[in-house]
Order: structure tokens, then C-alpha cells, then sequence
């Protein structure tokens, strides 16, 4: 049986974050089944033993479905947390006083910890603190630029053990690999993840660092940067250029930067991502209400409607798939709203031509800015790749393509890998005989299970000869 049509058919991803609620192999089969194409395990909770169990849980499904799941670590990166709080909890009164230090200790409305060491040296008076989410804000009215920072509360409210701190306006000192990234890092690269997420991304050498790592223990993991800091604004360009690919961190963003720059800051990424071939991931509070509710606000429907309708690879849920009451019907709403827009979605076919000839990778553009147009002018309902490193589905994929677009490849790695990137359906495949023996086979296979009908025009993109991976050079159509 072909095992595929169990599945969801859509184009843009589904990233569920696992966690208690979701890590068993039953809930993570039910999460398949409805749309989610990418396992996300964020190392800010939970430990390397219940992560292993996940990866390993979602492994074995793969095999036994024949689905290819993409997995993706989060590292913390420099996220700043407030410590321990005497009773779990404490009520910050608006325009009162308080004293954040430095170390472990039980903190009360009079004085905060927090386990950052530089946190005295590096705030300033004037500089605002923000703490979870932003719903409470200090102000720094002065600093003994060692261990005590001496704040007034402007918003205040009720705070809780270990929740997060941030610092919009500080130049923050601490790397953006901590120690405990390091040990997550090791972690993920034993289990051969294919994707890490990093996060509070600064500047492009950050994922350079992290890049040179990777390559450095030979593995195949790529890098996701989270775009969740005023500085990474800032080096954009520089980080989408470095990075494998985007998240719009909204939950972080929306903090350090003002929230109303937000919705332009998404369309701003995605359109560039667009035009270099970057997947890009929009994240956090798409279906917030989920956690507690079967059923999402009309507000959050119109959110990941219109992510879609910006051109994103992939939508993400966090809290909603980890720990929220209602996980698998939050993939499945999401499903049903991406059905809905690429169903009636009339955006016009994303054409953006490769312009520089002096390219190292200009011939593999052209050829893949040629399918597209070729498919659409021929109104084709397949576009193969037959590809090592995903480099042509990915390109193929960022023009959007109204046709289908198959990634057959020998390379199991790229093959989960891919399952991130906006209609890209990968097939695993060994078969590499001759470009042309190989092109009537994958005809054959696509017919023969049914994605292809009889008359139907399939665009190919190949290399010839075919031992010469990474060198996409040659267009064909054929009619099935
Ligand atoms: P997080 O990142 O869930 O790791 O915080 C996403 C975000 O900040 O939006
Ligand atoms: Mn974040």
C-alpha cells in the first residue's frame, strides 16, 4: 500500500514542539497523521533521556510508516532567566524598588537572583529589564557593576520561579554557545539530528561557530538561526546568508524589539528567504489558545493564514504541542487552515531569475528557475529532482511552484533533512544507472503509485553525467 495518502497532502510544514504531552510513540503517530512534518525538541526543557526517547520513538514510526520526519534541537543560547522564587511566587509592585544580584538564592519582591555573572557589568542605568515575556518591566537605576543591580518596577505583577529576562537595550556579554549548549549540542549531534535551532543569534559569525563545530565531528546537522534580537535585525543580510535556515522567534522577538514591528519584521524575512532559497519558519503563539482550548481563536486563524499567504516553508507550534491540553487538534487546525489557503491561494508564482552569472551555482539556478517557469508554462504536474545534497529542491521550492516537486535522493540524511522545505515530498532512491535509465524509472514509480496520471508533462532536473553530484546542468520534459 502506498502509505503516503494516510497523510496530510499540503505544501507548507507543520513544526510540532514534543514534550510530556506528546513523546509517547502513540501521540506521535496521531501528530503525523495529522500534518506534522518536523519534530522540534527545545533543550530548554526536559533532559538528553527523555529527548532520546523522542528521537528514538520518532524513528521507528519512520520506518514503520515510510515517513521521512525531520528532527530539530533547539539550543538555549544566552537566554537569561530570574532564579528560584521563595514560594514559587512573588507580586512586583508598580514604582516600588528591588535589587537584582548575581548567584543562587531564593528571590522575594524585594530581591531577584540570577545565575548570569556579567549581569552587573553589562546593564546600564536607564535600561529597561523585562521579565517573563515582557508582562513586568524594570528600569535600571543603578549598578555596582559587580554583582547588584538596584531597579524600579514600571509594570508590575505577579512573578514566578525561573522565568525569563530580557534586555532589549543591553549589550549582552555572555557567548552565544553557553556550557550547557555545548553538552546539548554533543547530544544532538550523537543522536544525527538534522537540523539545530540557535537561539538569540547576534551576528552571522555566531552561526559560523556553530557551523564549524558541526563540521568539525563530520555530521550532516544543519542550522536553523532564530531571528529573536534587536542586533540580529541589525545583521540580518550577513545571518540569512550564513544560516541553513530562518525562524521568526515571535515569542523573544516581539520582546526585545517593540511587538508592532513584528508582523513587518515576518514579511520582511520571508521575502528575503524567498529570494535566496532560505526555508524560513514562523514561530510561537500561532495557536496559543490551544493549550487550554479544542478550538483556536479567529485571530489565530487569520495568523497562520496569513504566514502562509507571506510564503513561509513551515508554521510553528511550541506549548501547544509539549504540554497543551488539545495537541493533535492543533496540528490538525493548522492543517485545515493550510488546505484552505493553497487550495484558493491566487499569489502569483514567486519568479525571482538567478542574475549573476559569476555565481559558483549559477548553471544549478538557472536550470531550477527554469523548471518553474517551464512547469508552469506547460501546466506539468511534477517537478523531480534527483539530488545529494537538496540544493536543487530547495531552490526549486523557493519559487513555489505549482506543480509537484519530488526529491529523489541516495542520501538518507537529506531525505529527512528536506521534509522542512516548503512541497518538497522526498523519495529515497538508489537506482542511479544512467540520467536517462534513471529519468523512465522515476516516470515509472511516480505513475505507478499514482502521483502522476497518463498525459501528465513531468519536469526533470538532473546532472549529466549522473555520477556528477552538484552539478545540476541539464532541464528534460517528458510526457507520462
Ligand atoms: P523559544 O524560541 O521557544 O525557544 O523561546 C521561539 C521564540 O522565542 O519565539
Ligand atoms: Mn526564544
Amino acid at each position: 500500500m502506498n502509505k503516503q495518502s494516510l497523510f496530510p497532502s499540503k505544501l507548507t510544514k507543520i513544526i510540532a514542539t514534543i514534550g510530556p504531552a506528546t513523546s509517547s510513540p502513540e501521540m506521535l503517530e496521531q501528530l503525523l497523521l495529522a500534518g506534522m512534518n518536523v519534530v522540534r525538541i527545545n533543550s530548554s526543557h526536559g533532559d538528553h533521556k527523555a529527548h532520546k526517547e523522542v528521537i528514538t520513538n520518532i524513528r521507528k514510526l519512520d520506518r514503520d510508516l515510510n515517513t521521512s520526519t525531520a528532527i530539530l534541537i533547539d539550543l538555549q543560547g544566552p537566554k537569561l532567566r530570574v532564579g528560584e522564587i521563595e514560594g514559587g511566587q512573588t507580586e512586583l509592585v508598580e514604582s516600588n524598588q528591588l535589587v537584582i544580584k548575581v548567584g543562587a538564592g531564593e528571590g522575594t519582591d524585594k530581591v531577584l537572583y540570577t545565575d548570569y555573572e556579567q549581569f552587573a557589568e553589562d546593564v546600564k542605568a536607564g535600561e529597561p529589564i523585562l521579565l517573563d515575556d515582557g508582562k513586568l518591566r524594570l528600569e535600571v537605576i543603578s549598578t555596582d557593576g559587580k554583582s547588584e543591580v538596584i531597579c524600579k518596577v514600571i509594570h508590575g505583577g505577579n512573578l514566578s520561579s525561573r522565568k525569563g529576562l530580557n534586555l532589549p537595550q543591553t549589550k549582552i556579554s555572555l557567548p552565544c554557545i553557553t556550557k550547557k549548549d555545548e553538552k546539548d549540542l554533543a547530544f544532538a549531534l550523537e543522536e544525527n539530528v538534522d537540523w539545530i535551532g540557535l537561539s538569540f543569534v547576534r551576528s552571522a559569525s555566531d552561526i559560523n561557530a556553530l557551523k564549524s563545530i558541526i563540521k568539525k565531528h563530520n555530521k550532516h546537522a544543519r542550522v536553523v538561526a532564530k531571528i529573536e534580537k534587536p542586533e540580529a535585525i541589525i545583521d540580518l543580510d550577513a545571518i540569512l546568508e550564513a544560516a541553513d535556515a530562518v525562524m521568526i522567534a515571535r515569542g523573544d522577538l516581539g520582546v526585545e524589539v517593540p511587538m508592532q514591528d513584528v508582523p513587518l519584521i515576518q514579511k520582511d524575512i520571508i521575502s528575503k528567504c524567498l529570494t535566496l532559497g532560505r526555508p524560513v519558519i514562523v514561530a510561537t503563539q500561532m495557536m496559543e489558545s490551544m493549550i487550554e482550548s479544542a478550538t483556536p481563536t479567529r485571530a489565530e486563524v487569520n495568523d497562520v493564514a496569513n504566514a502562509v499567504l507571506d510564503g513561509t516553508d513551515a508554521v510553528m507550534l511550541s506549548a501547544e504541542t509539549s504540554v497543551g491540553k488539545y495537541p493533535i487538534h492543533a496540528v490538525r487546525a493548522m492543517t485545515q487552515i493550510i488546505n484552505s489557503m493553497e487550495a484558493n491561494n491566487q499569489k502569483p508564482f514567486n519568479e525571482r531569475p538567478p542574475y549573476n552569472p559569476d555565481d559558483e551555482r549559477f548553471i544549478s539556478d538557472s536550470i531550477c528557475y527554469n523548471a518553474c517557469r517551464l512547469a508552469r508554462r506547460t501546466k506539468a504536474s511534477a517537478i523531480v529532482t534527483m539530488t545529494y545534497s537538496g540544493y536543487t529542491a530547495q531552490k526549486v521550492s523557493s519559487q513555489r511552484p505549482k506543480a509537484t516537486i519530488f526529491m529523489f535522493t541516495s542520501n538518507r540524511e537529506v531525505l529527512n533533512q528536506m521534509n522542512l522545505v516548503w512541497g518538497v515530498k522526498t523519495v529515497f532512491y538508489e537506482k542511479m544507472v544512467s540520467t536517462d535509465h534513471t529519468i523512465a524509472d522515476i516516470k515509472y514509480l511516480l505513475f505507478k503509485d499514482g502521483n502522476v496520471k497518463e498525459g501528465d508533462f513531468v519536469v526533470h532536473v538532473a546532472s549529466m553525467p549522473i555520477a556528477d553530484t552538484g552539478m545540476t546542468n541539464m532541464l528534460k520534459l517528458v510526457r507520462v
